[in-house]
């Protein structure tokens, strides 16, 4: 995408009006279970900007970083972070990633200081079986999770890792490596996969007037395939046949969805967060899995 449709994008959001009911989702947090087990999210994260810009987006993920339980750290699955192979960051201090070009320099400026977290990543490492995660010390925080850390935890003071996304493999076998790190919702991590259930940066509306009616079908299919815990028809999300193909034209940004429902138990309770269609063909909605227990 070029340089000035980057910051039509901005433009764009920046100028949509913002229909937040701060109230309703205040209500709506405080009737979330405390338990000892962290909850999963999805987060659509969508355009940058929305790191910096105190849209209805960005005031969500404030609402949702007081509501939430303090974890102990942070794994987030990034469509950002594609590898062949998996890898897992594990040094002390991950830099701020500014992977994206054309954008203002207040948000080149944004870091987010947040330390590593070694030893969970070991941790990582050793429970999953079905492949040989690497350990990895040249990544750091991507834009898919520091845009998000940033409004939510602002303080930058809880340890933050990131695991990457085999590329090559497809959605069943990412559903089933996440199915290996439910420990560590135990110990207290909140994980985190970032992206988009509908992702077509080609067909984005910058001017933010029409929403594609296949980008809304899609993302109603699949939150109905999640509200009645039907993961085989999310994973097997190509047989939604031409809408699947508009919406999800590449899956970078749908496999870190993988991630959090591969993760999700019996007694926990879905519920969902930014459940709008930003620029036409980005679908917003997140899901936040907390445990009813
Ligand atoms: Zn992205």
């Amino acid at each position: 995408m070029k340089r000035k449709d980057f910051l039509k994008i901005g433009a764009a959001a920046f100028l949509a009006p913002t229909a937040m009911k701060l109230q309703s989702l205040k209500s709506w947090a405080d009737g979330l279970p405390h338990t000892d087990i962290m909850p999963v999210m999805f987060v659509g994260h969508g355009n940058p900007m929305n790191a910096i810009m105190r849209n209805e987006f960005h005031q969500t993920w404030q609402q949702l970083g007081n509501a939430l339980p303090k974890p102990k750290a942070i794994l987030s699955v990034s469509a950002h972070w594609l590898t062949r192979g998996t890898y897992v960051t594990a040094m002390e201090k991950p830099k701020t990633i500014h992977d994206f070009g054309g954008f203002p320099k207040e948000l080149f400026d944004a870091e987010y200081p947040a330390p590593g977290a070694p030893d969970f990543a070991k941790d990582t490492m050793s429970l999953i079986k079905t492949t040989d995660v690497k350990d990895d010390y040249q990544w750091g925080l991507d834009h898919g999770t520091w845009s998000v850390l940033l409004p939510m935890f602002p303080k930058a003071d809880i340890p933050v890792f990131q695991l990457s996304i085999d590329y090559s493999k497809p959605p069943q076998y990412h559903y089933e490596l996440s199915q290996q790190l439910k420990e560590l919702r135990r110990k207290g991590v909140l994980i985190m996969g970032s992206g988009n259930i509908v992702h077509n940066l080609g067909m984005v509306d910058f001017e933010g007037k029409t929403t594609f009616s296949w980008a809304s079908e899609f993302d109603q299919k699949i939150k109905g395939y999640i509200d009645n815990g039907d993961h085989q028809s999310v994973i097997h999300y190509d047989k939604l046949g031409s809408i699947a193909s508009m919406a999800v034209p590449t899956n970078d940004h749908y496999l870190p969805l993988m991630y959090t429902l591969g993760l999700q138990d019996k007694k926990d309770n879905v519920s969902y967060f930014n459940d709008k269609i930003d620029l036409g063909s980005v679908a917003m909605r997140s899901i936040l899995l907390s445990s009813g227990s």
